[in-house]
């Protein structure tokens, strides 16, 4: 089976639609999502642009901030803290990475907890790894309702994820273990990644190294979520070997179509979900 991100996030996004829709007929406002773009990284362009059109799409109240390389700190920490008090702003993203003179935990620290629809505040980390309610990273939520698209009870499972960023390992371990997955962290340092992945019913890849999981390092019916978005001389790859994996995993997602779609639109679901949150 190949999971099929794109479509998967096409029907989450009417879903979204229908939900703006009601909330615009009570409150007769939509929830408003902020998006701060700091300097000219082409990627970061990219995946803001997107945002942007499909925040439309769903009928957010959507605003990019744009401001040059060489901004400072203080400038930004003062934006951000009037979109916090901003009522017509329910979700506040900064795009990453930052200049490297702008320090990124203050930045994160500084958004208030309520609107962070990445889910990167300490307070949302903390929340997440006790078990409560929070607002969750985007990717690792898509990954999650991807795997929900293959198996409803993930009990007992065994599931290896592939890197420990805060972005995608760190929370989707946490996801995983939410649904009483049995969890095995791997990283850089890890001393046998494939005895590790072959012990494994799940396997999420977000390490940022092309082609890295091959098809002998998967065990027959595994499922296999991909995060890795890698540009090489024959285009954009994951971290799985496609060809080889997709012969022996039960499930798999592609690159692209696979994640990628689904980050999108988890941030616009954490958007609505702040208004209600604050409004209800
Ligand atoms: P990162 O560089 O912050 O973290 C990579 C992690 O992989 C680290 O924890 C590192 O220890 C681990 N790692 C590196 N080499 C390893 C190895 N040989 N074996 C095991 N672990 C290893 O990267 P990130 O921000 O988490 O992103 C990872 C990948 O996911 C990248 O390709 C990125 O482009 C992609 N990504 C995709 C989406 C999406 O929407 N699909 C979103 C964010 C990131």
């Amino acid at each position: 089976m190949i999971i099929d991100g794109k479509k998967t996030a096409a029907s989450l996004r009417k879903d979204i639609k229908k939900k703006i829709e009601e909330i615009k007929s009570i409150y007769n406002t939509v929830p408003g999502l902020a998006v701060i773009l700091v300097g000219e990284d082409p990627a970061s362009k990219i995946y803001v642009r997107n945002k942007q059109k499909f925040a439309k799409e769903v009928g957010l109240n959507s605003e990019v901030i744009r401001y040059p390389a060489d901004l400072k700190e203080e400038v930004l920490l003062t934006k951000i803290k009037a979109l916090n008090k901003d009522t017509k702003v329910s979700g506040i993203l900064v795009q990453l990475p930052l200049p490297k003179h702008i320090n990124k935990k203050k930045v994160i620290d500084t958004i208030d907890h309520t609107k962070d629809v990445d889910g990167f505040h300490p307070i949302n980390v903390g929340n997440l790894s006790s078990g409560y309610n929070s607002n969750i990273p985007c990717t690792p939520l898509g990954c999650s309702l991807l795997l929900k698209k293959v198996e409803k009870n993930l009990n007992g499972k065994h599931a290896v994820v592939i890197g420990r960023s805060n972005l995608n390992g760190r929370p989707m371990t946490q996801l995983l273990l939410k649904e009483n997955c049995t969890v095995t962290i791997t990283h850089s340092k890890t001393k046998d990644l494939k005895t590790e992945c072959l012990r494994a019913d799940i396997i999420i890849a977000a390490a940022g190294i092309p082609k890295l999981v091959k098809g002998n390092w998967v065990k027959n019916g595994a499922i296999v979520i991909d995060v890795g978005i890698n540009k090489t001389n024959s285009g954009i790859v994951g971290d799985v070997d496609f060809e080889e994996v997709s012969k022996v995993a039960k499930a798999i997602t592609p690159v692209p179509g696979g994640v990628g779609p689904m980050t999108i639109a988890c941030l616009l679901q954490n958007t609505v979900n702040c208004f209600k949150k604050t409004n209800t």
